[in-house]
């Protein structure tokens, strides 16, 4: 706990000057991104996060009264209005038709049969090629209301995927401080733990052409882990992407670790398939995904908030920052898949 907390606090003061424009005009600097030090020798600054931001947004999300946040319920509904309302308050842009993309569902009593449900997009544009596209994606739904475990029943999925899904207006924040050379798709998707309506929807209707989404970049469980390690899958499969994945594993805060992206990995530890990186993956589109290995409370009503290690979460997303802002800078070309 003392690392964690530690951690934590050592972005607080460099975040509070982040949002204060007015030492950057004093210094004669144009505006940019936050940074902050790295903790690695020889690494360029790291991007700086809204991590207090990021745990409130994490906390609301997993908080008993979103009731697991199940497909087609009042309480995803509302998990998704929250979301809608953050990305709002950034003032970042919208992609037609909306901030709310709709996409179909196949009605099942499960699902509530409901037919359909609605990611929440929001863009920042490229200064430089803004029709060419770096898509960021974190499921927002979980399971709902389950079988009480210990006199629980509420499946707050904090870690699965409420971590993602503020991840995802933190990065947001940031990125919308300096206009980056490429669009960034900001995308809360609906229904992972169900079919993944919501990625599907999103490349089967595409709002962005598909031909102009350089990357997926997905966020899936990066809240907590004992060993301080988040795996980036993706170079498996697109094995142009790793250099640039391995410099940022590199310099990252927390132990990320390549992997879970090839057969070889064995029936189950691809992890190609079994988020919604997947969806993006069928159209072509190379990935990162960044997550961790399932814990104990994975897909119980003990994946709650305060299980979450802040630490470790803020060096992740901060970690995912720093390879999208690498990415940007230096993009790598599409190729097709390896097998
Ligand atoms: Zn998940």
């Amino acid at each position: 706990m003392r690392l964690t907390a530690t951690a934590l606090l050592l972005t607080l003061p460099l975040f509070g000057c982040a949002g204060n424009g007015s030492q950057k005009a004093s210094s004669g600097q144009a505006p940019g991104l936050a940074m902050i030090p790295a903790t690695r020798a020889g690494c360029a600054p790291l991007p700086a996060l809204d991590s207090v931001g990021l745990l409130r947004d994490v906390f609301r999300l997993a908080d008993d009264s979103m009731r697991g946040r199940h497909l087609g319920s009042p309480e995803g509904a509302k998990a998704r209005d929250y979301l809608a309302s953050r990305f709002d308050a950034l003032g970042i842009g919208t992609i037609a038709p909306g901030r709310l993309h709709r996409v179909p569902v196949i009605a099942a009593p499960r699902n509530f049969n409901v037919d359909h449900a609605f990611n929440v997009v929001g863009v920042v544009r490229g200064s430089v090629s803004p029709e060419q596209y770096i898509v960021v994606t974190a499921h927002f739904d979980h399971v709902g209301i389950g079988r009480a475990v210990e006199n629980d029943s509420i499946y707050n999925g904090a870690d699965d995927n409420a971590s993602g899904a503020a991840a995802l207006v933190a990065l947001a924040k940031h990125f919308a401080a300096a206009p980056p050379r490429h669009s960034i798709v900001f995308a809360a998707v609906d229904g992972e733990e169900r079919g993944m309506p919501g990625s599907r929807g999103f490349v089967d209707a595409p709002t962005v052409p598909l031909d102009q989404i350089l990357v997926n970049v997905n966020l899936d469980m990066v809240g907590r882990n004992a060993k301080n390690e988040v795996y980036a899958a993706g170079p498996g499969k697109y094995p142009q992407l790793r250099p640039v994945v391995e410099a940022t594993a590199n310099c990252s805060p927390v132990t990320t670790l390549l992997g879970h992206d090839t057969p070889a990995a064995g029936p189950g530890n691809d992890w190609t398939n079994q988020s919604d990186q997947g969806s993006f993956h069928r159209k072509g589109i190379p990935f990162v995904y960044f997550g961790v290995e399932d814990h104990a409370d994975y897909h119980k009503p003990s994946d709650t908030p305060e299980r979450l290690m802040p630490g470790f979460y803020v060096g992740v997303v901060r970690t995912v920052a720093d390879f999208i802002r690498r990415f940007d800078e230096a993009p790598v070309a599409r190729v097709p898949a390896a097998p």
